[in-house]
């Protein structure tokens, strides 16, 4: 090849190298710098050539440089380095190269600097480490504990949830197995046979999901954990990441909460039963009952002129306990039925007035040691089921008469207030007393004091409460010992 040619061939190549290249003399001044240094810095040659190197050189580096390159300009050495190059623009330029010096024509020494710009290198190695960072700040705030194992069952990363859950430090198990410092000896064995069958096959069924195990706390107790175990292959190695979270607290309320499900379960199988038992035996009471009530007034009314009175005055308590018995299973079956969502109305419109006139009047027959007094009444019609207010009202009423022994006066009104049916039964007996008044409603419910002064069985104002709920009404007490009791409800009336 001519002469000529491998000049030319050498340009080529010195322009279209994708480095930067300069040659400057022993002053330090360039003489040549190639297109890609041009146009990398934004300058035309011109204003490059002639100029100090030192001039396109970051100021803070330029010390370096010098000590470098310009005061060994004869060692004939070549020296590795990073530079910041400014630009035509004032912004800088970061490459990454060698300079030294290089004698031409026999005696002319020279500083070349061969540099590659590594702007973009350093930006995605500046990425990497961002990264790096930012992966290590998450694994170590991790809400669950993270650990990193390979394949040796060496503990490779620890954060700091791992730590606070096992207790050992990361300095404390690094490099150590994890057999060793989280799993309990007796499942070691299963755990090291898991780990080989998986080497060996690529088979894990613990991989990729969340199973609960034991594991064992640095001061030696057991205790719940889930882990989720994920396996990654780096460059021909396995490496398993463990996500782990305490559960024993979680377990303790599961446990807890399972435990009070079983027994509300439990108690509501029982009331059903109690329930079952309730309705059964006042069914199979209440035929008998009505058999011998039937038949005792049959006796009284047969015996009436004919019969010892020493027998009719037995046949007498006969019908009369008969009666109460009677009355006992009917309010049974009520509570029986109102517990099983049974008890049901059936309302119709009713002339109030003559039916609430009518009620007491019945009710007086009853309760021959007190006068009822209807202070007063007011006409309207109302949608209400009758039979089973008209249970209402007696309870109220015969309730009255029970707790006012010696007391002569009952009052009752009915009266319109606030878009409803008022009604009120007022006696001046034993009265209740403030702590009682907000459980007389319930079912079973008596005052203490008085239960041996009074018969009842404390059901008839819970059935009470259940008619007028039926009937989107309310009912309520206002009392004072020793004073007397008013009892009321009221029905709202529809428009
Ligand atoms: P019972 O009267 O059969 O016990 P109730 O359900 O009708 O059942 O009444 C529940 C309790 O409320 C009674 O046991 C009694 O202690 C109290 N009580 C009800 N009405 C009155 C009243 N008018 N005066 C005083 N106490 C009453």
């Amino acid at each position: 090849m001519a002469k000529l040619q491998f000049a030319s061939l050498y340009q080529d190549l010195f322009q279209k190298s994708s480095d930067l290249i300069y040659f400057a003399n022993s002053d330090g001044e360039i003489e040549i710098a190639n297109n890609t240094l041009l146009n990398k810095l934004g300058y035309t040659l011109p204003e490059v050539v002639g100029n100090p190197i030192l001039n396109f050189i970051s100021p803070s580096e330029r010390i370096l440089y010098k000590k470098i390159v310009q005061d060994r300009i004869n060692d004939g050495i070549d020296y590795t380095l990073e530079l910041s190059l400014i630009k035509k623009d004032g912004s800088l330029l970061l490459v990454e190269g060698y300079t030294g010096s290089i004698i031409l024509n026999d005696d002319d020494v020279y500083n070349r600097g061969v540099f590659r710009d590594i702007t973009v290198q350093k930006k995605s190695d500046k990425e990497k480490e961002d990264l790096i960072t930012r992966l290590n700040l998450f694994l170590q705030n991790a809400p669950e504990a993270v650990i990193i194992i390979d394949e040796n069952q060496k503990i490779k990363e620890w954060n700091l949830k791992a730590e606070a859950i096992f207790g050992h430090t990361k300095e404390e198990v690094k490099h150590r197995s994890l057999n060793e410092i989280m799993i309990p000896h007796r499942y070691r064995d299963a755990h090291n046979k898991g780990m080989a069958y998986f080497l060996k096959t690529g088979d894990g069924p613990v991989l990729n999901k969340t199973i609960e195990v034991i594991a064992i706390h640095k001061t030696g107790y057991e205790f719940s954990i889930s882990l989720s175990i994920s396996n990654v292959k780096i460059e021909d190695e396995w490496l398993f990441i463990a996500f782990i979270s305490d559960i024993t607290e979680q377990k303790a309320i599961k446990e807890k909460t399972e435990k009070q499900e079983n027994e509300l379960k439990q108690s509501q199988l029982l009331n059903e039963k109690k329930n079952d038992f309730l309705s059964v035996a006042s069914h199979e009471l209440k035929t008998p009952l009505t058999t011998i009530k039937a038949f005792s007034q049959l006796a009284l009314m047969v015996g009436k002129n004919k019969a010892d009175p020493t027998i009719l005055s037995y046949l007498e308590k006969i019908n009369t306990q008969t009666s109460k018995l009677t009355h006992l299973v009917n309010e049974l079956l009520d509570v029986s039925r109102i517990q099983s969502g049974k008890m049901i109305l059936s309302k119709t419109l009713v002339d109030f007035e003559p039916y609430f006139q009518e009620t007491i009047n019945n009710i007086q027959l009853t309760i021959p040691t007190h006068k009822i007094v209807i202070l007063e009444s007011v006409p309207l019609k109302i949608e209400i089921d009758s039979l089973h207010l008209e249970q209402v009202i007696t309870n109220l009423i015969t309730n009255a008469a029970k707790y006012s022994p010696g007391k002569e006066i009952i009052e009752v009104t009915s009266t319109i207030q606030n878009n409803s049916l008022l009604i009120s039964v007022k006696d001046y007996g034993v009265g209740i007393s403030s702590k009682d008044q907000g459980s007389l409603f319930g079912k079973f419910y008596r005052v203490e004091e008085i239960i041996n002064d009074f018969s009842g069985h404390g059901i008839g104002l819970y059935i009470s409460l259940e008619i007028i709920k039926q009937h989107k009404g309310e009912i309520w007490v206002e009392s004072e010992q020793n004073t007397g009791s008013t009892f009321s409800f009221s029905l709202p009336l529809t428009k």
